[in-house]
């Protein structure tokens, strides 16, 4: 077997949180105490483990967390009701609304009714927009974390050839975007994609969010690529219930030179960004708070 390295999640994301807790302490001693409410609607109970683990993460760094908890039954316009209050609370500085959101409800119009400069998940259009202009705004978490640890990785990705596999707007498109900042040449394959696998090994690097548990095996991969794995897909293995990413890790190993693990991947890097991008969404709102009371008095007089 090649010698390869195992990208350590854990140890990355407690990287950036140990930053995002200097940073959280530094705004602190400026009076600012950096603030993330979170919506959850219904009792999805994936969806409830990833709302406390994000509160307890939120506490551990010294962010306060404000959760709301609204039934399943709550129709959109209480749900817009609710994020105009907090889009005009100064003490919050970050919305994340949990989702999925029960089917009744208007998703998009939901995310889109954020204030741009409180949305840490990165979903707003003009942050998505913004996102593919290569300007600097609060980009998606996952993609984000993904970045990261192909940085600490591979160092310069500049001209490196990466493959995204998966379209979403919450991972894939982000991700093709990053990477196409990085300056990486980007090929996004999705479930139309013909010749997925030839196109596939032809990648320095490999992003999978496909949601296919172990899709992605051998015949995928260039002697030598780096693989991030995204996809967290529970199966049944001889009776055991267990976590598997979309890449086939052991048939996939002998193959890389660099690979995450599912679970203890890309999983704890999303929590970690959602982290940086509060603290990000509070400096920058406190800036521009700083600079309107300072702007010169223009009397109409
Ligand atoms: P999604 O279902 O929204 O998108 C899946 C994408 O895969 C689609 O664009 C589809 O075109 C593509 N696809 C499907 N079959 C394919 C095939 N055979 N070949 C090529 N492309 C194919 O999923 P998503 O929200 O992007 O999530 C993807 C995976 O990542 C899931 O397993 C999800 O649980 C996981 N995920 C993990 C994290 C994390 O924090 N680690 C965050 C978000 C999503």
């Amino acid at each position: 077997m090649n010698a390869y390295t195992l990208i350590d999640g854990k140890a990355a994301a407690a990287r950036v949180l140990v930053q995002v807790r200097k940073d959280v302490d530094s705004l602190r001693e400026q009076d600012i105490q950096p603030a993330l409410a979170v919506i959850l609607v219904g009792c999805d109970p994936a969806s409830q483990v990833y709302v406390r683990n994000k509160i307890l993460r939120a506490e551990e760094v010294g962010i306060r967390s404000v959760e709301h908890r609204l039934s399943a039954d709550t129709s959109t316009a209480q749900l817009l009701n609710l994020i105009a209050t907090l889009n005009a609370d100064r003490s919050i500085n970050g919305i994340l609304l949990q989702l999925p959101l029960p089917a009744h409800m208007d998703e998009l119009r939901a995310l889109e009714a954020i204030a741009p400069d409180k949305d840490v998940d990165g979903f707003h259009s003009q942050n998505v927009g913004g996102l593919s202009q290569g300007r600097t705004v609060l980009a998606p978490c996952t993609p984000s974390g993904c970045l990261y640890l192909l940085e600490q990785t591979c160092g310069d990705l500049r001209g490196k050839h990466a493959v995204v596999i998966g379209r979403s707007n919450i991972v894939g498109k982000p991700m093709a975007a990053l990477l196409l900042k990085a300056d990486c040449s980007v090929t996004v394959l999705h479930s139309r994609s013909r010749d997925a696998q030839a196109l596939c090994r032809q990648a320095d690097i490999v992003i999978a969010a496909v949601g296919r548990p172990r899709l992605i095996d051998a015949s995928w991969l260039k002697p030598g690529a780096v693989v991030i794995d995204v996809g967290i897909n529970r199966i049944d293995d001889a009776g055991r219930s267990r976590l598997v990413g979309d890449v086939d890790f052991d048939s996939a190993l002998p193959h890389v030179a660099a690979i995450t693990p599912v679970p203890g991947g890309v999983g704890p890097m999303t929590i970690a960004f959602l982290m940086k991008n509060t603290v990000t969404a509070a400096l920058a709102q406190h800036q521009a708070q700083r600079s309107q009371s300072e702007a010169p008095c223009h009397s109409i007089y």
